[in-house]
C-alpha cells in the first residue's frame, strides 16, 4: 500500500500555492483563523470567497451544473488540506452555504430552488451566504427536541418560536431553518421539516450574542409570525429529521482541513522552537513529537473516510469519528502549544508579530476557541454516541 496522490491532485496542489503566494498578503499566511467578527475581516474573506469562486476552487467536487468542477474527492481533498494549512480565508464565510445547504439542495431540493440558490453559493456572492437554524435553548445535543413552528396557512409558513447560536446570522442572506410543522406528531423526531426563510422577512429579530472572548458571531433569532411561501419547504414536510441528518454528516466532514491546519501550526512551533533554542529541551522535543504522532494518525484517518466514499460505501460514524478525534486533538494543540510560548501565548493583536504576542496569536486564539470547535456541529460527546451506536452497533443509552 503506497499513500500518495495522483499527479492531477500534485498538479493543484502546486496551483494553490501559487495562488497563496499570489493573493495573501504575506501577514494572512499561516493565519489560521478567519476574522467572521469585524467587517474588516469579513469583507477581506468574502474577497477571497469570490476569488476561490472563480477559480473554481470554492465548490470544486460540485457538478458543473450546479457552478462546481466536478473534481474528485481526492482534488477536494487536497484543496482543502492546501487551503486549511495556508490559512485561506473565504471559506468559512459561506461555509453554510458550500459545506451543506448546496449539497442538501442538490439531494433535496425542487429545481426551482437549485436554480435559484445554488449559484449564488458557486460564485462566492453576498447572495450566497446563509447561516443555520437548529440550536434552540431547550433543543441542543437534543435538536429533535425543538419547538419553534412553522403551521401552514393556505399557500404559506408561519413561523413562531426561537432559535439561538446561530453563527453569522448578522451576515447571511438566507436562513436555513429546522423547525416543527406537525406539533401534534406522536414522537419528537416526526413532525419536523427545513424551510428556507429570508433574513430579510418581516417578522425575525436578529440579536447579538458575544462569546466568552467578546467576538460577536453568534445571534439569537426570534420568530413573530414570520411568514414564508410554501415553496420554501425543502424536501417533503414533517420528514425533515433524515434531511436533518444527511445535512449535519456533511457537515462534519471537516477532519482534512483540521488536521492540516494543526500540521501549519504544528511546523510553526518547530520553527519558533528552534529560534528560541527550546528545541533542546527533552520535554519540548517529546511534545513536539506526540503531536506529530496524533497529525498522522488524525490524516489517516481522515483519509480512510475519503477512501470509503471512493469505494462507493456510506459512512455514517466516520464524520462523527474523525470530528472527535480533531476536537481533542485542536485542544492538545492548543494547550501544548500555550505552555511551549509560554506568557507571550496570551496575546493575539492582530495579524503582526510584536513584542507581545508569538506566532501571529494563533495558539492564543486555538486555545480559547477550541471549546466552542468542540461543541459545534454537535458536541465532541454527541460524536461518541454515534461512533458508539453506528461504529459499534451499542443500544441507545436513552
Ligand atoms: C462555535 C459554535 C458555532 C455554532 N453554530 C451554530 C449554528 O450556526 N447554528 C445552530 O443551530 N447552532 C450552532 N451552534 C450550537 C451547537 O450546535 C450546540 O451548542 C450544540 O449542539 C450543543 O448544544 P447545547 O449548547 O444546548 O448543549 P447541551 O446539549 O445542553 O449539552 C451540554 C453538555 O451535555 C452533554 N450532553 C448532552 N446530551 C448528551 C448525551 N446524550 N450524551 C452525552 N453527553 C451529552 C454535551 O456533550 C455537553 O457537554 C454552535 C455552537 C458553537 C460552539
Amino acid at each position: 500500500m503506497e499513500f500518495k496522490y495522483g499527479e492531477k491532485e500534485e498538479k493543484l496542489r502546486t496551483e494553490i500555492r501559487e495562488f497563496v503566494k499570489a493573493e495573501m498578503p504575506p501577514h494572512f499566511i499561516g493565519k489560521q483563523f478567519e476574522d467572521e467578527t469585524s467587517a474588516e475581516g469579513w469583507a477581506f474573506s468574502m474577497s477571497m470567497s469570490k476569488k476561490l469562486a472563480e477559480k473554481g476552487w470554492l465548490t470544486m467536487s460540485w457538478p458543473e451544473e450546479f457552478g462546481g468542477m466536478g473534481a474528485s474527492h481526492w482534488e477536494r481533498v487536497v484543496f482543502s488540506e492546501e487551503a486549511s494549512y495556508w490559512g485561506i480565508p473565504g471559506l468559512g464565510m459561506g461555509i453554510s452555504g458550500t459545506a451543506w445547504v448546496g449539497p442538501s439542495l442538490m439531494l433535496f431540493g425542487t429545481r426551482e430552488q437549485q436554480e435559484k440558490y445554488i449559484p449564488p453559493i458557486a460564485a462566492g456572492e453576498p447572495d450566497g451566504i446563509w447561516c443555520t437554524g437548529y440550536s434552540e435553548p431547550d433543543a441542543g445535543s437534543d435538536m429533535a427536541a425543538m419547538q419553534t413552528t412553522a403551521i401552514r396557512d393556505g399557500d404559506e409558513y408561519v413561523i413562531n418560536g426561537q432559535k439561538v447560536w446561530t453563527s453569522c446570522a448578522h451576515w447571511a442572506r438566507w436562513l436555513w431553518l429546522a423547525c416543527r410543522t406537525n406539533p401534534d406528531a406522536p414522537k419528537k423526531h416526526q413532525g419536523l421539516s427545513l424551510i428556507i426563510v429570508d433574513m430579510q422577512s418581516e417578522g425575525l429579530t436578529v440579536r447579538p450574542l458575544e462569546n466568552y472572548v467578546g467576538g460577536h458571531v453568534f445571534n439569537e433569532l426570534f420568530f413573530k409570525d414570520l411568514r414564508v411561501p410554501v415553496e420554501n419547504l425543502v424536501g417533503v414536510e414533517n420528514a425533515g429529521w433524515s434531511q436533518l441528518m444527511t445535512a449535519l454528516s456533511f457537515e462534519r466532514g471537516t477532519a482534512v482541513g483540521t488536521t492540516a491546519a494543526a500540521r501549519r501550526m504544528l511546523d510553526e512551533l518547530v520553527i519558533y522552537t528552534k529560534a528560541t533554542g527550546q528545541i533542546k529541551q527533552p520535554q519540548v522535543r517529546q511534545k513536539l513529537a506526540e503531536l506529530a504522532i496524533d497529525i498522522q494518525a488524525a490524516r489517516l484517518m481522515a483519509n480512510e473516510a475519503v477512501w470509503k466514499t471512493v469505494q462507493g460505501q456510506t459512512v455514517i460514524h466516520e464524520p462523527s469519528r474523525d470530528k472527535a478525534n480533531g476536537d481533542i486533538l485542536q485542544e492538545k494543540l492548543g494547550r501544548i502549544g500555550s505552555d511551549i510560548i509560554g506568557v507571550y501565548s496570551q496575546m493575539d493583536l492582530g495579524l503582526e508579530d510584536n513584542r507581545w504576542s508569538r506566532l501571529k496569536g494563533a495558539f492564543e486564539h486555538l486555545y480559547h476557541y477550541n471549546i466552542g470547535f468542540a461543541i459545534a456541529a454537535g458536541t465532541t460527546d454527541t460524536q461518541r454516541n454515534i461512533v458508539g451506536q453506528f461504529g459499534l452497533q451499542l443500544p441507545r443509552a436513552y
